[in-house]
């Protein structure tokens, strides 16, 4: 027979196997664990994919877990297109550098840290991640499980803005979402992340795709729903353009956005 405290062994090891084998990134990559760098991270889910695996972000600060008064929001979403792995790995990356460099002193990485949040989604997709890699079919797992493309899922709120300039007092911020939105299809990852944009103050964000060389500007709609190509800058598109002229400039520069 078995001694009980074999028996506590051989339970914590099954449960060690189960917490592996459910494991979703950025927590099943041991590197990129919070408990690396306790005092800066903080991993937190916003919620699950359609067939139930966690939307896991991991976020740096020097007091994770609370917005601070006037410290820039920042987050990074990769993985949209679940097949579009790049943006996912470069995140898990960006998450590894951010801590060690933090850890061994690096002054850029500490100010970065101490003045700003940083949160990193790397996978808005796990669903299509997974049929991406068990299939090795191009263009497989692109959509999430109901075949929704999530990059098209997202309320489309730029003729709105357009039409309301003509109003007296328009504003550009908190446009309601039109009814008619919830009548279609909205994916639970789409959902999620349009619950994460309302509970946090973002001030600066981006979205990783692979495949080609190709930068999106916001709104990245047409000011005419009906019109494709027609310019629609945001009030701080010089911003937007020199943030990409800068990332445009880079010598390691590669398809990204
Ligand atoms: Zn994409």
């Amino acid at each position: 027979s078995i001694n009980p405290s074999d028996m506590l062994l051989v339970l914590l090891v099954l449960l060690q196997l189960l917490a592996l084998a459910s494991c979703a990134p950025p927590r099943c990559d041991p590197a990129v664990r919070e408990d690396r760098c306790p005092e800066i991270a903080k991993t937190y889910s916003i919620g699950r994919s359609l067939e139930g695996r966690e939307l896991l972000v991991i976020e740096f600060s020097n007091n994770p877990g609370h917005h601070e008064l006037l410290e820039p929001e920042i987050k990074f979403i990769g993985n949209m297109h679940g097949n579009e792995v790049l943006g996912r790995q470069l995140l898990i990356y960006l998450a590894q550098s951010l801590c060690s460099e933090y850890l061994q002193g690096d002054e850029r990485i500490q100010t970065l840290v101490n003045t700003s949040r940083i949160h990193i989604l790397p996978s808005m997709n796990p669903d299509g991640y997974e049929l991406a890699v068990s299939r090795l079919q191009e263009r497989m797992g692109r959509n999430n499980a109901q075949n929704i493309d999530l990059n098209r899922n997202f309320p489309d709120l730029t003729s709105v803005v357009y039409n309301r300039r003509r109003q007296k007092g328009y504003r550009t911020d908190h446009i309601p979402i039109p009814d008619y939105y919830w009548f279609g299809k909205v994916a639970p990852e789409t959902y999620a992340v349009m619950k994460w944009i309302r509970s946090i103050p973002f001030v600066l964000s981006a979205s990783f795709h692979g495949g080609d060389l190709v930068v999106s500007y916001p709104y990245d709609m047409s000011k005419h729903p009906l019109e494709h190509n027609m310019l629609s800058p945001t009030p701080d598109d010089k911003v937007s353009e020199a943030l990409q002229a800068l990332q445009a400039h880079h010598p390691h520069s590669r398809a990204m956005v």
